[in-house]
């Protein structure tokens, strides 16, 4: 009898399962690589919405637990991916400038915006306004991290590279058995893929596409990250990653010609040296109606529970949820009621 099934390796699934871990829980994982949001995810460390200088919600108090908790998890893997990046946002009118300022003088902001503001990061980067700096940023290398924990995983034998399919789960008194396998609880986290689940797919899984393409420009000499109407960042010797487009119409799943397009065009805007588009990555954000994560308990299946809905900022969210979700389950503790699935009831949904 396993502790645990976890349904999907992304960052929430991989989360849970390391504190599985490290608490002396068992479990077996599955993925199939049918989603690819947290692999293309950007990274970035960053409790700030960079379009509109507020904080992303609770981000600040999350930024400490996710500080600690990757680089616990990169001494356990005696692997690196997690390091320093500067980010500065360039402004594009002396409107959004004010605005950085009045955001500033915010207690909780204060201590992520510069305000020295500088006039320029790098000679092919223009700027007809200045550029602030966002203090004390760091990046997150999601693929490296993923992947490194997969291995380890995969050794411990915990991981199985297989679609987990709903209908041979049966549920039991005292816990399920898939496959030959029992076990007392099943979390699932498949981001997007939730929408297939029979047991949670009631929730509002909207689902959010964004789309990076990866450059090649020799003459950029670039260190840091800039955010303007995209974010470029480096991404290993002349290579700079661009992106991420939004759209909430589009669901498929791979990169597609229009976000390719509308990258280049605004990345023209941006740089002034020659690039070259030589990879492009597309991703499922699992965002919900109201922008707040999907936690907890089946409302009639008591041992089945689900950790989703991380939307844009999974990077942040998932050591936070994933420490309240297994706190829930063992301890009792309330979640918080933003992100208790409680209150979407199948009654509820299926009246909206
Ligand atoms: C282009 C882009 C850029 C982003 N940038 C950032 C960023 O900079 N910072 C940030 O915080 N967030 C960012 N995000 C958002 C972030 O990626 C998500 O919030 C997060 O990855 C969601 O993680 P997840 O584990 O819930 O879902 P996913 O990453 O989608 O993982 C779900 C996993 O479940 C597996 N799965 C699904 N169904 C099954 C099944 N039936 N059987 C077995 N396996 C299954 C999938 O293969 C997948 O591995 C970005 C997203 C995109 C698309």
């Amino acid at each position: 009898m396993k502790d645990y099934i976890i349904v999907g390796a992304g960052l929430a699934g991989s989360c849970l399962a390391y504190r599985l871990e490290k608490s002396g829980k068992s479990f077996v994982l599955y993925d199939d690589g049918s989603q690819e949001a947290s692999k293309v995810a950007g990274g970035f460390m960053n409790p700030v919405i960079l379009k509109r200088f507020t904080l992303a919600w609770k981000a600040d108090e999350q930024l400490e637990k996710a500080y600690s908790f990757y680089g616990d998890m990169e001494d356990h893997l005696g692997k690196k991916f997690l390091g320093p990046l500067e980010v500065y946002r360039r402004f594009s009118s002396a409107e959004e400038q004010n605005n950085w300022f009045a955001a500033a003088d915010k207690p909780r902001l204060a201590p992520y915006l510069d305000t020295k503001l500088v006039s320029g990061v790098n000679k092919h980067i223009p700027g007809k306004y200045s550029f602030g700096k966002v203090l004390g940023t760091s990046r997150i290398d999601p693929r490296y991290l993923l992947d490194s924990y997969s291995a380890h995983l995969q050794e411990k034998k915990c991981l199985k590279n297989d679609t987990f399919e709903y209908y041979e789960m049966h549920i039991l008194d005292a816990g399920v058995e898939y496959k030959g396998i029992r076990a007392k609880k099943v979390i699932f986290c498949e981001g997007f893929g939730l929408l297939n689940n029979p047991f949670f797919n009631y929730l509002p899984l909207r689902g959010n596409k964004g789309e990076y393409i990866i450059i090649k420009a020799p003459g950029l000499d670039l260190e840091v990250g800039v955010k303007s109407s995209i974010f470029i960042f480096p991404a290993g010797g002349d290579h700079y990653a661009v992106g991420a487009t939004y759209s909430n119409t589009d669901k498929t799943p791979g990169p597609t010609k229009a976000a390719r397009e509308e990258l280049v065009e605004k990345l023209r805007d941006l740089i002034t040296v020659d690039f070259e588009v030589i990879d492009q990555v597309a991703g499922l954000r699992p965002s919900t109606i109201d922008r707040r994560p999907l936690v907890g308990r089946h409302p009639e299946h008591l041992n089945l529970y689900t950790c989703n809905g991380f939307g844009s900022r999974g990077i942040l969210l998932a050591p936070t949820i994933s420490e309240q979700l297994l706190d829930f389950i063992e301890k009792d503790t309330p979640l918080d009621p933003e992100t208790d699935i409680s209150r979407f009831t199948k009654k509820w949904y299926n009246k909206n």
